[in-house]
Order: C-alpha cells, then structure tokens, then sequence
C-alpha cells in the first residue's frame, strides 16, 4: 500500500500522519517511505485510530473538568430570587442597602429611578449581578404586561369577549399599490360620492380615516396611503385593516412597490381585491395586467382563480360601485372575523397625530373594541389625557365613537405614534400604575439602545429593483456586526435612485447604494453636486463589501509606537517645572527630534516626554545617530538624571480592518 493512500484514508495530513506515528513509537516507519506492508498498514490504521479515541476522551474529560469549575464559580454568590417587578425600595431592603445608596447605584447604572418607582427584573437583576448575587426570578408575584405585549392588546381583549357579546362592525380597508397608480385618487372619489358632509362641518375633514355607507353597510377606509404607514401600524399594533385594495394602473402593470404591496398583504394574511384602474385611458390593457397578477400566482376570477379584480376610474368614478359591492362580499365571507363588542373594553389603533398650533395634540384613533366616550381617561404608551371632545371625518361634534369608527380625538397632553394603541382607563390611579410601569420599561428598553447608539454609523440609503433582493440585501448588512461601528440603514425602497434621496443622503452624512436599479438624470448631477457617494452595484456581495470599505473609514486608526533609539543620559544642565536640558550618547538606533520619548530609569519606565530640540556640535540638527553625543531639550515634568536611558519613538498609524 502506498503511504500517501493511508494517510488519505485516516484523513490526516503528511506531517501530521508521521507526527502521529513518532507519539505512539511502535512503527519504525522512516518519513521517506513510500510503500507498506499490507499487515502493517492495517496495524498503523488500528494504533491511529485507538489514539484518536484517547485523545478524545482525554480533550472530553478537560471539557467536563472546565464546566465543572464554570459551575462551581457560578454558584459562588447568594442566590437571590426577585419578582419580575419591584420597588427602589423594596429592592434595596432585598439587598441589605440603604434606599439612598441604591437610588445612587442605580444612577451609576444610568438608570434615574425615584425611591418608590417600579424596576423591572432585568434591570434588577443586572445590578444584583454586579453585586455578587445569583438572581433568579421569582413566578410567584403577579405578572404585570408590559407595552411590548400591548401590540398584543386589541387581539386579547378581543379573545377575552365572549362569542355572545361579538357584534358585527364595518369593515376596515387599506387600499396600496404603485405609487401614481390612483390610491388618493380613490379614496378621494369614494369619499366625495359617499361621505354626506354634515350641515356644522360643511366640508370632509382628513383626519386620516373615513367612513361611507353603502347600500346601507358602513364601510371605513384608512386615508394615510403608503405601505410604510401601515406596516408600521401592523407591526405595532393587531390588524387594523380587514381587508386590502391593491390599486394597479391598467396603463402600468405591476411595478416594484405593488410586488411591496403584495408580499405586505400576503404577511398580513387579509383578504383584498385588486382594483385596476385608469381603464379610461387609451392606452389601458386590462388583460396584460391580469396576466402579470397570474405570473405572481394571484389568478384572477376569469382565469379561473379566485383573485377578485375591479376595472375602474378612479378619475371618472366608473365601476366604484362595483368596487365597494365587492368589498362587501368579501367582509361577508369574512365576517366572524370582522366583529367587537361596543359594550367592552376600549382599545384602538391611532392612524393619524399631530400637533396644532391652536388645538394641541391631536390625534385619529380607529376604535377596535369597546366605545370611546367624551370624559374619558385614556392611555397610549406614555401619553395620556381626558377625552374633551370628539370630531368625526365630517367634522362633526360626536359624544362617542363604537367599533370600527375613525374618531379624532382632543384633550391629550402629548402626541402619540401611530400605530399605538390607544385604551381607556378607569381611573387615575390605575393610570397613574400604568405610566409607572410603561416608565421602568421606557428606561429598560433606552438602556438596551444606549450601547447601539455609542457606536459611530454608517448611515446607509438603499434602493433595489425587487423586494426580495432588498430584504436580503437589508439582512447582509445588519449582520455586520462590529464592537465600535455599526450600518444604520436610514431609508430603502425600491426603483431608482431619486433627488430625494440624494438630498437626504446630503443632509445626513449617508451614502446612497443601488442594486439592480438606476438612478434619475437630476439624482446624479446633484450627487456630484453635493459630493454625495453613491455606488451602484449588480452583485450582491460587491454592493456589502463596498458598505464594509465604508464603516472600515470609521474605525479609528490605531498608533502604534516604534522604537527608533535609546540614550544614555550623562548630564543634566537645566531642570525646570515643564522641561529639561540635558546631554547624552546614542547607544542604540538614533534620537530624532520632535518625537515622544520615554524615560527609563533601572529598567523602568518613570517618565514621558518630547525631544522638543536635538544638538550636535552646538549646532540644531533633526536626528543624531548611534555613538555620537548630542545635546537634548526634553518637555516633561519626570525629573531626568545622570545614567537614565531615553527612547525615542516614532508614530506609525495603522489603518484597521473590520475582521480583526
Ligand atoms: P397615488 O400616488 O397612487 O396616490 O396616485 P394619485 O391618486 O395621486 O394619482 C396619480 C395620477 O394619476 C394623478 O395625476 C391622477 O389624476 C391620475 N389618475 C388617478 N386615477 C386615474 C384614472 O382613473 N384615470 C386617469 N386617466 N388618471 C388617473
């Protein structure tokens, strides 16, 4: 047998094949042997294979011993069980602190916490880990929600109504699609033929939703088109919308941001409608647009699937009857899903908010369960208020608002968000709890954020042709993780690169990155214009790794220090406060002036300095070699004497690398 086949066989490399051989010492196999008997192969292949098992168990039995020894260290504190929500103070007496001395190792902590305001386990338990407890958290307190599950909220309070007390409500549409494909239009003809302006208002109000009626059923309709509001509402809340209209333009096709739209509604799992409109252009093709929805498996009815589709004019109001007539189909097929209770408790969706001049805060807020009365406390996250009055999308004066009613709202003390969600409260006091707990979760969540935001960014705007390849290209680039620098992707979107982005890339500090998409003639020159960096890439990686060169810039370069050459001092001539004449004899490499130094005295470092100013021969020079003698101005405040050596140093920087 060959030796090159049986090393092949054990998988080992030459060297390690003979490396081997010489531990176990039973084969007198010279390195430069290059057949073997039969008998002995198998032997070799024997011996190699118990010594692997050995090593293994060995290797296996350090592992065991290191883990015992992690345990042991682990279980060296005091265990400590806490409640997943406790008082300062409550805290302290647990810890055997005075309450003062724990309100100020909490404030080392960053965390401004009065004595009787509420923390939450994990920040506790963090600070009774740094002082050498094991905390454990104890089950047997009450557990209290925090605003996260909130977005949980109009899901669970509607699974906490009985079936009995479910009452049908008019259905919710969002309506989305290509940007210029008609979304405002629509909502705006809809409106107008559907919404009888009240006699007080005259004219419709946008408070960012409405609600018509047709053949008698009230239908409501979300007025704040983009998918980016939306999906922030969806991500934060439970679902708002029931049911969704994809506008496509008959005159267009399917674009970039209806696929957006598609995938939106596809992850929101709601039923929709596609809407295609602009069919009195002459340019219109009904059917090229149902073949392109064929080719994203959304097969229209007279393609024998079940995608229903509206031809309309948004413009010109044709087939808006049609299309509301199969909006409500499509709520009565839903129907079990699109109900609340009037008489339960109040939650909703705020779709629209803003500060007035005049009026303060004001904010829509979408009921979803329960009925909103003027009077009321309420509570969205950390803002709250009374309810002093309420205005529908008419403009009208209502005293409450039930399921499914848009209804803008007077009397907050500060904005909300959208998407939050808004609840009713029976009292201060429960309010009061409630604020209390949404601020020990505010610190703990600000807490988490704080060291993501120490780190420098990379403010990155992205554009791409395809969803998919934004999504992913969006996952490349979160994952690059670094301790000190970090991508912050500050908008994407799909199509191209636009003036818009440009300016907000300007503005910002941000690079523009493309994919698979070019960029308008204007968005160019203004990124020259502006000294914008714009890169524009048809391969993935080559796209990231241009992000990677950007984030590389802002890491700090290192300074490293290179030795150039030491002195030995032999006399000192003026010792002032800041700095000190001196002579010496180079003894290694040379002195150069305007360089640090350091001072060793017995091998010990005892100063530093700068070589301010070199002399040879009474004359000034920038650098004296081994073996001569010079004289030395030296800043420092070390007081430098006969015999101690000095370095001199040279700074190199050196530019680093992500992946060190
Ligand atoms: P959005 O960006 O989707 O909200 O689109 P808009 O509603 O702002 O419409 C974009 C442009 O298309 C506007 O100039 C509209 O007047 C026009 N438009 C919308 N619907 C129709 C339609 O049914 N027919 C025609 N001819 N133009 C329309």
């Amino acid at each position: 047998m060959n030796v090159t086949e049986l090393y092949r066989e054990l998988k080992m490399t030459k060297s390690e094949f003979f490396e081997t051989l010489r531990e176990i010492g039973t084969f007198d196999l010279g390195e430069r042997a290059i057949k073997i008997d039969d008998a002995v192969a198998v032997k070799i292949i024997e011996a190699i294979k118990k010594k692997r098992k050995e090593d293994n168990k060995t290797s296996l039995f350090a592992a065991e011993k290191k883990i015992e020894k992690d345990v042991e260290k682990s279980t060296e504190g005091e265990a400590l069980k806490l409640p997943d929500k406790l008082t300062v103070k409550d805290f302290a007496d647990r810890m055997g602190k005075r309450a003062a001395d724990m309100i100020a190792i909490l404030m080392q902590n960053g965390i401004m916490a009065t004595i009787n305001e509420t923390l939450d386990y994990e920040t506790a338990a963090i600070i009774a880990e740094d002082m050498g407890y094991i905390p454990e958290l104890s089950l047997d307190g009450e557990n209290i929600d925090d605003p996260e599950s909130r977005s949980q909220e109009i899901a669970d309070t509607l699974a906490a109504e009985s079936k009995e007390s479910l009452k049908d409500r008019a259905p919710v549409i969002v309506i989305m699609g290509h940007v210029d494909h008609g979304k405002t239009t629509l909502l705006d003809t809809i409106r107008d033929a559907n919404v009888t302006a009240s006699e007080s208002g005259g004219i419709t109000q946008h408070i960012g939703a409405y609600q018509v009626v047709h053949k008698d059923n009230p239908i409501t309709f979300i007025d704040t088109p983009g998918h980016e509001a939306f999906t922030t509402m969806r991500s934060r809340g439970a679902r708002v919308a029931d049911i969704a209209v994809l506008v496509v333009a008959a005159d267009d096709g399917i674009k970039p941001q209806t696929e957006e739209a598609i995938h939106i509604i596809e992850e929101a799992k709601i039923p929709f409608v596609v809407a295609i409109n602009k069919i009195d252009k002459p340019e219109a093709d009904v059917d090229r647009v149902k073949k392109e929805l064929s080719e994203f498996n959304l097969i229209p009815e007279d393609y024998g699937g079940k995608v229903i589709t509206a031809p309309i004019s948004a413009k010109q109001g044709t087939g808006i009857e049609d299309l509301l007539d199969m909006l409500l189909l499509v709520a009565e097929v839903d129907k079990e899903n699109i109900v609340a209770n009037p008489d339960g408790d109040m939650v909703g969706s705020i779709v629209e908010s803003h500060m007035d001049k005049h009026m303060g805060p004001v904010a829509t807020v979408l009921v979803q369960n329960g009925t909103l009365h003027i009077g009321e406390i309420i509570q969205i996250g950390n803002v709250s208020g009374r309810v002093r009055s309420l205005k529908d999308w008419t403009g009208a004066e209502i005293k409450e608002a039930g399921p499914s009613v848009p209804v803008q709202v007077l009397g907050l003390k500060g904005a909300p968000i959208v998407g939050d969600i808004m609840k009713v409260v029976k009292d201060k006091k429960v309010l009061k709890q409630n604020m209390k707990e949404y601020s020990s979760f505010a610190i703990m969540q600000s807490k988490a954020v704080e060291d993501e935001e120490s780190k420098k960014k990379l403010h990155v705007i992205l554009r791409a042709d395809k969803l998919g390849s934004l999504e992913a290209i969006v996952q490349s680039l979160q994952g690059v993780k670094h301790d000190e620098v970090g991508i912050d992707i500050i908008q994407k979107g799909l199509g191209s690169v636009t003036e818009n982005d440009i300016s907000l890339a300007a503005s910002s500090g941000a690079i523009v990155l493309g994919f698979h998409v070019g960029s308008t003639v204007g968005a160019e020159k203004f990124a020259k214009d502006e000294n914008v960096d714009m890169g524009m890439f048809q391969v993935i990686y080559e796209l990231i790794d241009y992000a990677k060169d950007g984030l590389e810039k802002l890491l700090s370069t290192e300074v490293n220090f290179v030795k150039v050459g030491s002195l030995k001092i032999l006399a000192s001539f003026k010792a002032e406060q800041t700095f000190q004449i001196v002579g010496g004899r180079v003894e290694y490499g040379e002195m150069r002036s305007n360089t640090p130094v350091k001072i060793v005295r017995d091998g010990r470092m005892i100063g530093e300095g700068t070589m301010s100013g070199l002399q040879k021969d009474k004359k000034k020079v920038s650098s004296v070699g081994k073996g001569s003698e010079c004289g030395m101005r030296i800043d420092t405040e070390t007081t430098i004497e006969v015999d101690d050596i000095i370095e001199s140093y040279q700074t190199e920087e050196r530019v680093r690398t992500l992946s060190e």
